[in-house]
């Protein structure tokens, strides 16, 4: 299977550039971020984190990662703003890296696949073919999760966006398991400046030349 890992810190345009890579080139995309804001989502409704008591399943409507939680479709929850820092608190948890472990290897084993998320490249799939660490500034990241919650209607301001992005960014970089750190093989993108196509672009480069090194191409 050909396997590209694309890792990061929050609001870095992971999910926008997996998706676009995996139309490309017709593979599927598995964003992890949705498995841990699901179980994210369970804490904050019930206060409590008996992994035992919960069902994570994804699946696919026309090509969009539908997520349920016991069988009840919580995609459009789970973005809500306080479900992130929720989910970047439970992410924290081995127990919970080692539950969410199964549904990311047996996606990775059994598909052509890009997949997003913070530990992709370093534990998931330390053997995927292409790693990319997007990394621009965290003010541009900002401004782009901001927008992205705007547009849902939601009622916040910049500053709480920014605040909440700099917590998260700390959670995530300096928790002791699966840091959200580049793979000492990652190719790092800087697409602070970047448009999305610009993005792809850049990634598309690295990705043609593993497809021809690997013979795909
Ligand atoms: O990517 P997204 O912002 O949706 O992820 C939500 C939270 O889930 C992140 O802040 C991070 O703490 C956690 N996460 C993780 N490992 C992943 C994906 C997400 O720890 N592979």
């Amino acid at each position: 299977m050909f396997k590209i890992a694309i890792d990061g810190p929050s609001g870095a345009g992971k999910s926008t550039l997996a998706k676009n890579i995996a139309a490309a080139l017709g593979f599927m995309y598995l964003d992890t971020g949705a498995l841990y804001r699901t179980i994210g989502l369970y804490n904050y409704q019930n206060k409590d984190l008996d992994l035992s008591k919960i069902n994570v399943r994804a699946e696919y409507v026309d090509g969009k990662q539908i997520m349920y939680l016991n069988g009840v479709d919580v995609t459009a929850e789970i973005r809500r703003n306080e479900i992130s820092l929720y989910a970047s608190e439970v992410s924290a948890k081995a127990e919970v890296r080692a539950f969410l472990l199964d549904i990311q290897r047996n996606a990775a084993d059994n598909y052509n696949i890009v997949m997003d998320g913070r530990d992709i490249g370093t534990v998931i799939m330390p053997d995927a073919q292409v790693k990319i660490f997007l990394c621009p500034n965290v003010e541009e990241r900002a401004k782009r999760r901001y927008a992205e919650l705007i547009a849902k209607g939601q009622n916040i301001t910049f500053e709480e966006v920014f605040t909440d992005m700099e917590r998260r960014d700390k959670n995530d970089s300096s928790r002791n398991i699966a840091p959200a750190v580049a793979a000492a093989d990652a190719v790092l993108i800087d697409n602070s400046s970047f448009t999305e196509e610009e993005t792809l672009n850049a990634a598309m480069k690295i990705i043609d030349e593993k497809l021809k090194k690997y013979g795909r191409k």
